[in-house]
């Protein structure tokens, strides 16, 4: 990495230049500002995922809920069968 100001060699992790005292993170920017649209992407990405996750099991609960209660209601009629008949 080099300063903008002076084009002398600057650590990667210097926030200032060592010899002109140049603010570096002018010379970061570019790289910093393409990251977030990477990230933005990635998380779109990851809630469209998750959004499709909760899609499906919706759609498992809805289809398994009929079925849950209809097994529910038969366990309790069973119990309450055996109840009275004991
Ligand atoms: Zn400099």
């Amino acid at each position: 990495m080099h300063c903008k100001h002076c084009g002398s060699g600057v650590e990667p992790n210097a926030s200032f230049c060592p010899k002109c005292g140049t603010r570096l993170p002018d010379i970061i920017n570019p790289n910093t500002n393409m990251q977030p649209k990477v990230g933005c992407l990635a998380q779109l990405i990851y809630a469209v995922i998750i959004f499709i996750f909760i899609c499906v099991a919706l759609a498992i609960i809805a289809l398994a809920l009929p079925w849950m209660l209809l097994i529910g209601f038969a366990v309790i009629g069973l119990t309450m069968f055996i109840f009275f008949f004991s």
